[in-house]
């Protein structure tokens, strides 16, 4: 093959009908606001992890609605739990005890 010094990135195209949404829906029974995230993206502007990491609230939340809770548990471990992102959250939603509800979930899975 011809090395042109770039590649086609992967598609990055998802079939809903066979994504597991088994951990998004136990998140979303036990924090009900998660449905009234806009996506608006202040959480992830002032989030004091995300000038080190890429930790961001929104995309942690939308790899969950996507069935990619590998990857989002990889960004909720380098939450600080600082609690800056729920206080600047512009629909009120509790994102520290989202974060909180994420990690609990996956360490009962884990046992
Ligand atoms: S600030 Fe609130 S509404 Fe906006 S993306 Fe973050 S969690 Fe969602
Ligand atoms: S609680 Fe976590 S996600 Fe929210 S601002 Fe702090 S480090 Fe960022």
């Amino acid at each position: 093959m011809i090395d042109f010094g770039f590649s086609i990135s992967k598609s990055s195209h998802i079939q809903m009908d066979d994504v597991d949404l088994k951990t998004f829906k136990k998140l979303e029974a036990l924090n009900p606001d998660i449905n009234t995230c806009m996506s608006c993206g202040l959480c992830t502007a002032t989030c004091s992890a995300g000038n080190f990491t890429d930790v961001s609230f929104r995309k942690i939340i939308l790899m969950l609605q996507r069935g990619k809770d590998k990857e989002a548990l990889q960004k909720v471990k380098r939450c600080m739990m600082c609690g800056k992102c729920m206080m600047i959250c512009s629909r009120g939603i509790n994102t520290r005890n989202i974060l909180l509800s994420i990690t609990r979930l996956y360490n009962e899975e884990e046992k």
